[in-house]
């Protein structure tokens, strides 16, 4: 990695890690609280293989949402642009849980990326496949070429026992006729795969191939066409962080999506991945540091897609 980024990178972390961390960590699934909140990590991987990593980089977490543009990207193979006719391609400007718009729309969710769009998803995935959960997880061990990536049954238990909200969306959903199966097995598979757990190294690695015009970067396998792989990213750019997606295109300008365990992965097209791991969230539930260091990142490095 040359000196450039490492320099940019180091600089940007030691400047954040001073910052009063001002967020909180999510206890709404109460496994989520048991992590150590002073945990900051950043892995940058670029196109050509090399890589940088600093601070808690190795130590996995769970990465929550981010696991929906791997979903979506699995979902999209399957049925192409058949898909959305299921989920739309719109911010939603509400909250990541929220029914809201789900009645305005009839049932058909705002975009893949907030809680319904995943549920969806996932629904799609479970009519597709005969063991949704197995081969998803088979998908992402060979998308990042880490056999030993794996759910975490404490955490995906944890959410179930208190899932209240997502089990109102799917119902929801079904009464509208956009959910196939039986509610009770989408939201299962939808939990187990929440709960996938990386640390940042393998969260900036695993989404090269986004940034690869859909390609693996180690063997240039094809995982989803150039045009697929644009679409993903731009519903990243306009739907990844909730109802910041605003802030995050205009602070740091780059396609990303976060997640409820404090993870944040980002990417510039041609160029690299990179994923920050800080669990103290920011009222609208994106990591606190996180954001801050990538705002920052990009604003000594002067590379965004804008
Ligand atoms: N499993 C979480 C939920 O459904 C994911 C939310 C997130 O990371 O944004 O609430």
């Amino acid at each position: 990695m040359d000196s450039t980024y490492t320099n940019i990178i180091k600089n940007a972390y030691r400047e954040i890690s001073l910052l009063e961390n001002k967020g909180k960590v999510a206890t709404y699934i109460p496994e989520l609280a048991n992590v150590d909140d002073a945990m900051f990590g950043v892995h940058i991987t670029r196109l050509d293989g090399a890589e940088f990593g600093m601070g808690n980089n190795l130590e996995k977490f769970s990465i929550q949402s981010i696991a929906k543009v791997l979903s979506l990207t699995m979902a999209y193979k399957i049925m192409g642009e058949r898909i959305w006719s299921r989920v739309d391609v719109e911010p939603s400007g509400t909250k990541f849980d929220s029914l809201l718009l789900l009645e305005t729309y009839h049932g058909i969710p705002r975009n893949p990326f907030i809680n319904s769009g995943a549920l969806v998803v996932c629904d799609i995935l479970i009519s597709h496949l005969d063991n949704a959960r197995e081969e998803f997880l088979d998908f992402v061990r060979a998308l990042s070429d880490m056999p030993h990536l794996n759910y975490s049954d404490k955490i995906a238990d944890s959410e179930k026992a208190h899932g209240y909200r997502n089990t109102a969306l799917c119902n929801f959903i079904k009464s509208f006729g956009n959910i196939e199966n039986e509610p009770a097995e989408v939201l299962d598979f939808y939990f187990d795969m929440c709960s996938l757990e990386m640390n940042c190294q393998q969260l900036s690695k695993t989404f090269t191939f986004l940034a690869n015009g859909g390609h693996k970067i180690i063997d240039n396998k094809k995982i989803i066409s150039k045009s697929n792989s644009k679409r993903i990213n731009a519903l990243m750019l306009t739907c990844g962080f909730y109802d910041e997606s605003g802030e995050f295109a205009f602070k740091v300008g780059l396609p990303g999506k976060s997640g409820v365990g404090g993870g944040i992965v980002a990417l510039y097209p041609g160029n690299y991945a990179i994923a920050v791991w800080s669990p103290k969230l920011n009222p609208n539930g994106n990591s606190f540091k996180g954001m801050k260091l990538l705002e920052t990142i990009t604003t000594h490095s002067e590379l965004s897609i804008f």
